[in-house]
């Protein structure tokens, strides 16, 4: 057995990871725990960061909303704050593993752990968050897009922590997300797309943000497609063109659960599914 701290503010985690050199610091534990069962990480001790109120929870700052890095998929997807103002982000939540996963995964950990495949990064990519760091004395702030700089890689230096992340809210028509996985229950996914667009009263779209997850190293975006969608009908003609914009935008790989070919094309189709997506007025 490691010895694990369970700090309950920052001052205490801070003279706690200056004390114990090389501590492994975690929130839910369903990433470093697999990890550590199977010895591909050992830590001579460990860091609990769920118990420290300043990262949990979701606040409401007016035309912002911050989400603590610690709070839990499970409590994000029953907020009112994130239902009402980022559907995209509480859709894709909702198909995070199962409800135990749900329960004790987190926002600041699927960030961190930065895997193709994470549920929450591309509503995150779509909602442009920005992610809130801090060290010992320091503070930043980071676009998602830069923060992830590759499987498994994130831009934090030791000591520093996801204190949280922090949403602009702003009003579109349509939110959504979409996950292709084996199974309905405890998938990772093969292929998924978060979308939030603005339609006008006419059916144009005046913008689109798109992101797809488990087709590149990172999270996918296209300025391309978003410039071609601008000023277009939202109608099936417009998204089969896109479609095959975005076939050639993804860089998926095989592995296990798919080949390249299949992403790629499910990458695609998954934008014609916009079509089924109720508008709100
Ligand atoms: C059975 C199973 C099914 C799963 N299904 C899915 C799925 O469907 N979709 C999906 O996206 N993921 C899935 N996961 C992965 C995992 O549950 C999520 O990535 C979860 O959000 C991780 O959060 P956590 O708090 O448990 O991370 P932890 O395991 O606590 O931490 C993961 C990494 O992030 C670091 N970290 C955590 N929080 C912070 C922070 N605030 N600041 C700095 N570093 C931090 C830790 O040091 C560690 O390196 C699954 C995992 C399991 C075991």
């Amino acid at each position: 057995m490691k010895p694990v701290h369970l700090p309950f503010t920052l001052d205490e985690f801070w003279e706690i990871l200056s004390d114990n050199p090389g501590v492994a610091i975690y929130a839910g534990g369903t990433d470093l725990f697999p990890k550590l069962r199977k010895g591909m990480t050992s830590p001579p001790s460990l860091v609990c960061l769920e118990r420290i109120g300043e990262l949990r929870g979701v606040r409401d700052h007016g035309d912002k909303v911050f989400l603590g890095g610690c709070t839990t998929h499970s409590a994000l997807f029953s907020d009112p704050l994130v239902r009402d103002h980022f559907p995209v982000l509480a859709k894709a939540l909702a198909t995070v593993g199962s409800p135990h996963i749900r329960n004790m995964g987190t926002l600041g950990g699927n960030i961190v752990t930065a895997s193709p495949a994470g549920d929450a990064l591309p509503p995150l990519y779509v909602l442009r968050a920005v992610i809130e760091v801090r060290g010992k004395g320091s503070m930043r702030s980071v676009p998602v897009s830069q923060f992830i700089k590759g499987p498994g890689k994130v831009d934090l230096s030791p000591g520093e922590i996801v204190a949280g992340v922090w949403l602009e809210k702003e009003p579109y028509r349509i939110h959504h997300f979409e996950k292709i996985g084996q199974r309905n229950a405890l998938a990772i996914a093969i292929v998924s797309m978060a979308a939030v667009i603005n339609l006008s009263r006419k059916g144009m779209i005046e913008s689109a943000r798109l992101a797809w997850g488990s087709v590149g190293p990172t999270v996918v975006t296209s300025e391309p497609i978003e410039a071609f969608l601008k000023g277009r009908p939202l109608e099936v003609a417009t998204l089969s063109r896109a479609a095959a914009m975005a076939r050639e935008a993804v860089a998926p790989i095989d592995d296990v659960r798919a080949t390249a070919s299949y992403r790629r094309e499910v990458a695609g189709n998954l934008l014609l599914r916009l079509m089924n997506d109720p508008h709100e007025d």
